[in-house]
């Protein structure tokens, strides 16, 4: 072994100690090991700091998560190894250290996989080998932003070919290929790059040189962006301002939910709160959905904020990334606007936890660590003593029904109503139709006459209209397009799933399945009224767009926003902008338009296919659509003029559609959450899913049928709990894999990442099987 590593003899008085959380990948640890602090590191061993330990032979990485002047009680002092080396500067606290623990837990994860969220972006620190030529390196403080020392390619760089065993210098190089970057972010990611640097300089393959500049702060030219302050604050933004002010004072993660319909000023609301925030001296973590993440959002809080404010989020480079995180980390910023992973931005004194949105399903990440956004937030509050602040116009059924309740896990949840839109601005006109009835009349066209006449009027007046086009669920059903009928599984009233290549119905709570042929086979016909007419339920925005522009006249510009056209870096921001400069136009989108846009000229929302969601076998399908449809619905008559929304669905008299149309959300509340407590299903318990997936489906059936066995004797007796299943998950079969489940329902008050990752922790996983837990799942 190459790294001197010699146990720590426990002499003196001034030895301190060090629990080390291990970032070692074939072992899922939920525990610290502890580590002598030798003398010559003392100053630079702090909670938060990367290094390298010595453990069982071999050399680890691991997270500093605690020190401590007493020597650990179950170790003898002589026994204990030292900490080798420093790997990377502290990048979270002992607040931090303390939510990263409670994830690991509550998340049933590695306990490095929680820490790993708190890291500067880009940091990879791993034993790659292990040799004398110095294989690590100490990551020194970054310098200022304003003197940071950036390297770049130089002309010498084409057809150099570094010599055979200069990996480190091929690694710079191909860093840098995609532009320049700082040093001290070069050595944060590639351990020894500063002597590869020197060597790479000297040869005149790159360049050092010192700049001003930081990226991941572009400007916007959205006029919206630039929203003066407002003269004065409406009734409900005081109301909530003051309760946020009450909720900051108490000092005890209290949560305010400011429950305000869209366009009732609640990004002002933020912005008044933060501002608070930053006189008391502390600062502030503002959530937005990706997807909400615009120019526009930022622009606001720039606009108010100037550059206190970073920005994170995932369509920044790694190297954009570093540097609004790195801003945060010296203290030169105290307002964060992000994405989810925002909230592990290493924020030296939260004072206020913004999650605006709250209802929105990607505050759930989908892979390990799978947390929630909101219930990190709101231990985070609590461990920090701050408020948490979530807002949404369509709260999800867990904060409503908090709020009723008054408070959740030790903290006080109190919910806030704004129920007006500021200067006298009205909710728009809501309209539902039919398409079976317009299919019965004989059209086969995706606009509907309704929908038709109201794009004409947009194009005469020259305003603008948004039409969403629901793809989620997409063809994922078959549908009677006379009668609006989706077969459903008898023993389970869940809709059936429809697989196309091999031709089935197929329940995925159940394990059953029917075979089928999808319209125009003749020999299928619906289960309800006989029409022929059973077939794959969808509709494309090509297709949206190509009937758009037959019906509307040439000088209407149509803009495309989806998957496809949005791929590229900055697509997004230049088609909402072409929106924003158009005198006349329709922006056609999916899921993505209809959140946050802000646009005073909108005054028709089209919705093309509002129920493709209602048909998915998720117990939250019925409040994805009734959230999706009040959101678009908000989009329209934002500025003077009156709003329009025009609803096309196959299930009008659903009570999605119904509370939409009125604009109460009791009409859908109401049954759903009747129908949530009689399943026993969120928010009146909590829900797991394990998924067991591997090549080998015997494997597969077996490991998740032992899973259930495990979990059902686990919680045998104890009341409030239930497993269900094994049954295939939707997908059943992803690149090869077979892909099983096993749900767990317990009670709102169980430990039910620890009991699941107790049973999970004793099932055999030989022969490639993979197990996913994740607690409180969103995708089943
Ligand atoms: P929300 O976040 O609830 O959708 P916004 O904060 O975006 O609402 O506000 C909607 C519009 O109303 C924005 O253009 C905003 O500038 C404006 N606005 C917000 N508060 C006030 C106020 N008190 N007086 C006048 N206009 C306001
Ligand atoms: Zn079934
Ligand atoms: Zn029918």
């Amino acid at each position: 072994m190459a790294l001197e590593v010699r146990s720590h003899k426990g002499r003196g008085q001034n030895v301190r100690f060090a629990s080390v959380a291990l970032d070692i990948s074939t072992r899922a640890l939920e525990g610290t090991f502890d580590y002598a602090i030798p003398e010559a590191i003392e100053g630079q061993v702090t909670v938060g700091v990367t290094v390298l330990v010595p453990f069982s032979h071999r050399s680890a990485v691991g997270y500093v998560m605690a020190t401590s002047d007493e020597p650990p009680k179950d170790v003898a002092p002589s026994r204990l190894l030292a900490v080798v080396q420093v790997l990377a500067p502290a990048a979270f606290g002992p607040h931090s250290a303390a939510v990263a623990r409670w994830i690991a837990h509550e998340y049933a994860c590695p306990l490095a996989d929680a820490v790993r969220l708190f890291l500067a972006p880009g940091q990879k620190v791993r034993v790659t080998r292990e040799s004398s030529d110095a294989p690590w390196e100490l990551v020194a403080e970054k310098a200022a932003p304003a003197d940071a020392r950036w390297v770049s390619l130089a002309p010498g760089a084409q057809g150099f070919e570094p010599i055979r065993n200069a990996s480190r210098q091929r690694e710079v190089l191909e860093a840098l290929s995609a532009g320049a970057m700082r040093l001290a972010e070069l050595s944060a990611t590639i351990p020894g790059a500063s002597t590869a640097v020197n060597a790479l300089a000297k040869r005149g393959v790159v360049t050092v040189e010192t700049r001003r500049q930081i990226r991941g702060g572009e400007k916007t030219t959205l006029s919206s962006a630039h929203a003066p302050r407002p003269e004065r604050l409406t009734q409900g933004q005081l109301a909530a301002v003051a309760a946020i002010d009450e909720a900051r004072s108490r000092a005890a993660g209290d949560v305010v939910l400011v429950d305000g319909v869209t366009g009732s000023g609640k990004t002002e609301v933020y912005l008044e709160a933060i501002e608070r925030t930053l006189v008391s001296g502390k600062g502030a973590l503002v959530l937005v959905p990706e997807i909400s993440l615009t120019a526009q959002t930022v622009g606001r809080f720039r606009s108010r904020f100037g550059d206190d404010v970073a920005v994170l989020h995932s369509r920044l480079s790694t190297g954009e990334r570093f540097d609004q995180w790195d801003l945060v980390r010296q203290g030169a910023v105290h307002v964060v606007v992000g994405a989810r992973s925002a909230l592990f931005a290493p924020l030296a004194n939260v004072g206020l936890i913004i999650i605006d949105e709250e209802h929105e399903s990607s505050y759930k990440q989908d892979s390990s660590p799978r947390y929630h956004a909101r219930e990190v937030a709101a231990r985070m509050a609590q461990e920090w003593g701050c408020a948490l602040v979530l807002g949404s116009a369509t709260p999800s059924l867990e904060s409503l029904r908090r709020c009723e309740v008054g408070s959740w896990r030790g903290a006080r949840w109190t919910r806030v109503e704004m129920s007006e839109r500021p200067g006298g601005a009205v909710l728009p006109k809501v309209s539902i139709v039919d398409m079976a009835s317009q299919f019965r009349g004989g059209s086969r066209s995706v606009f509907s006459e309704p929908l038709r006449r109201a794009l004409g009027g947009v194009a005469e007046r020259r305003e603008k209209a948004v039409l969403l086009l629901n793809r989620r669920g997409f063809a994922n059903f078959l549908m009677c397009r006379e009668c609006g009928c989706v077969p459903e599984c008898p023993h389970c009233s869940t809709a059936l799933t429809y697989h196309e290549r091999t031709h089935a119905l197929v329940c995925h709570t159940c394990g059953r399945s029917w075979p089928v042929r999808a319209y125009p086979d003749p020999s299928t016909r619906c289960p309800n009224c006989g029409s022929r007419y059973l077939g794959a339920y969808g509709v494309g925005t090509q297709r949206v767009e190509d009937e758009l522009s037959m019906l509307l006249p040439k000088d209407v510009e149509v803009i495309r926003m989806d998957a496809d056209t949005t791929r590229a870096k900055g697509a997004h921001q230049r088609l909402l902008e072409q929106f924003d400069a158009a005198e006349c136009a329709v922006l056609v989108g999916t899921q993505m338009i209809a959140k946050g846009l802000d646009f005073p000229e909108v005054t028709l929302v089209g919705v093309i296919n509002a129920d493709t969601m209602l048909k998915l076998p998720d117990f939250r399908a019925a409040e994805r659509t009734y959230d999706l449809l009040e959101q678009v619905a908000g989009r329209a008559g934002r500025g003077g003029r009156p709003g329009e929304v025009i609803v096309q669905t196959y299930w009008a008299t659903h009570p999605a559609m119904q509370a939409v149309l009125a604009h109460r959300r009791d009409v859908f509340l109401a049954p759903e959450l009747a129908e949530r407590k009689e399943a026993s299903y969120p928010p009146f318990s909590r829900l797991a899913n394990v998924l067991v997936w591997g090549k080998n489906a015997r494997a597969v059936g077996d490991a998740s049928a032992n899973m259930a066995a495990a979990l059902r004797e686990k919680v045998a007796g104890l009341p409030g709990w239930e497993v269900l299943g094994p049954a295939d998950c939707v997908k059943a079969r992803v690149k090869d894999r077979t892909r099983r489940h096993v749900m767990v329902k317990a009670p709102l008050d169980a430990d039910l990442g620890g009991v699941v990752s107790e049973c999970a922790a004793g099932i055999g996983r030989g022969m490639g099987i993979n197990m996913a837990l994740d607690i409180d799942a969103y995708d089943l």
